[in-house]
């Protein structure tokens, strides 16, 4: 018999902006009546009061030794995300249960503070935004098999992973789903580039940035009968809570006196975790909500922008973007921003902390090497993050929390900028110079010419005498 969960409740989509509802049966990504944000809203929520919160611990403990493949990744969770899903419907292609990395010691004690890294990039298309797409696919599953379409064509606007997971997930499913990306050209890294086309999808590209496909992409939803996949798409926002849930599980549902750090861009990621934390503490599944705190580039700022000003008096403008190392996350005009006024109004309401902090894009270059030369993996928005947590000790905005930083993809994913930072390439208009210390380079030890004069045996052993003097190694 399989563990899979009898329960199922009915969902609705809520509107940020009117507040109304609207059926799940169709695919919205925007409220028909005001054009506003949607969330999705579990219309029976309440009736899990009727279990305590050490009922749900224990529920969820229990299901990690599950053999049910459809409760193996972000799913765990099913009760809190869509118990609306059937079975047989929940893709699985080995996302979640991110490993959380204690920062090394050597780490702690250089920057004097206590901390780990979630590591994301160990999802399977290496970024958090597996968790969506696992999300976001499953229910698409259920619509086509609901419908019986024999025929969808999912589009979405990309800084490089919501495209590599979309097509990863879309070509695991195969028909009737076919998979188009759009990508900002030359404004995604060679790495993410290359996953797309690499899992068979249409990659579309066109001058500009994200903010523009964006818009693009939007227009065709609007017009013609698509399935979007950016986290408009409020199943992504669902799936992407289950970063919450990991952390809370793994720290044994204790999160009082602990610090997250989420890098912001489009604010989908941000979005679901803070929804994630006040379903569990509405739930009494955690004991109190942790600290949480959104990080922006001063080149891609919006958000620290909005929550910087005192709140009487606060007013929203996009910003115009400039070039980002933490290019995934460099987006002027948030879509999930109404779902963040939202849900922090919420957050605070329940004693929840919210704070954004503003970086630079050398502090995140320096700090993503720095991790990564202590043993982590950490990609630009990591880095971002690490960054955030120095500045909030800096400003006394945090004292002895212990903090746990998204890092929200597999660094490989962006060692251009390494590369650039290494090599001392760095594009001027990022405003980043190389730290000598932390700089790293190949040596040659021996030139092709001097090679050509060399037997196989001599090569071998001036190769090795060569190393043995610039390592000033010691003879047995
Ligand atoms: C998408 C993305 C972000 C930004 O997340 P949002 O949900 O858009 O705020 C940050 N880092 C990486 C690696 C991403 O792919
Ligand atoms: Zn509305």
């Amino acid at each position: 018999m399989s563990d899979f969960p009898k329960i199922r409740h009915e969902m609705e989509y809520v509107c940020t902006k009117c507040q109304k509802h609207h059926g799940i049966d169709n695919l919205l990504y925007t409220c028909p009546d005001c054009g506003g944000v949607l969330l999705l809203n579990d219309l029976e929520f309440e009736k899990y009061k009727e279990k305590s919160g050490k009922e749900w611990q224990k529920l969820f403990d229990e299901r990690r030794a599950t053999n049910c493949h459809a409760l193996k990744g972000i799913f765990r969770f099913y009760e809190l995300m869509a118990p609306v899903l059937e079975e047989e419907d929940i893709l699985y292609l080995g996302d979640g249960h991110s490993p959380i990395v204690e920062a090394s010691k050597a780490l702690k004690e250089k920057l004097k503070l206590n901390f780990a890294f979630k590591h994301e990039g160990q999802n399977p298309s290496a970024s958090f935004k597996d968790r969506g797409m696992a999300g976001a696919f499953s229910y698409l599953k259920a619509m086509v098999r609901k419908h019986k379409w024999d025929n969808v064509l999912t589009i979405c606007a990309s800084t490089g992973d919501t495209s590599a997971a979309a097509a990863l997930y879309g070509a695991y499913v195969g028909d009737p789903i076919k998979t188009v990306v759009l990508l900002p050209e030359g404004k995604v890294t060679p790495q993410q580039l290359s996953q797309p086309l690499g899992s068979g999808a249409t990659v579309l590209q066109i001058p500009g940035v994200f903010d523009d496909c964006m818009k693009v992409v939007e227009y065709l939803a609007n017009n013609y009968r698509v399935a979007l996949l950016n986290s408009k798409n409020s199943w992504r926002i669902l799936g992407q809570e289950s970063y919450a849930y990991e952390v809370a599980q793994e720290y044994r549902w204790q999160l009082q006196n602990k610090a997250l750090f989420v890098p912001i861009g489009n604010a989908g990621n941000i979005t679901a975790i803070m929804s994630g934390l006040i379903k569990m503490k509405k739930l009494d599944i955690i004991d109190a909500l942790p600290r949480l705190f959104g990080v922006q580039s001063h080149h891609a700022d919006p958000v620290y922008q909005y929550y910087n000003q005192p709140k009487e008096t606060r007013s929203y403008k996009p910003v115009e973007v400039k070039a980002s190392v933490a290019q995934a996350a460099m987006i002027g005009n948030p879509v999930s921003f109404p779902r963040v006024q939202k849900l922090v109004a919420e957050y605070e309401a329940l004693g929840g902390d919210f704070n954004v902090i503003q970086v630079t894009e050398q502090e995140i270059m320096d700090a993503m090497i720095l991790a990564n030369m202590h043993g982590h993996i950490s990609c630009t928005q990591g880095g971002e993050c690490l960054a955030g947590l120095i500045k909030a000790k800096n400003l006394g905005k945090i004292t002895d929390e212990f903090a746990i930083l998204d890092a929200t993809a597999h660094a490989l994913k962006f060692s251009g900028f390494q590369e650039m930072y290494f090599s001392g390439n760095f594009p001027s208009e990022f405003g980043v110079t190389p730290k000598e210390n932390l700089q790293n380079k190949p040596h040659t030890i021996i030139d092709k010419e001097k090679k050509q004069t060399l037997s196989k045996e001599e090569y071998t052993k001036q190769c090795a005498e060569n190393i043995a003097k610039f390592m000033n190694l010691l003879s047995k």
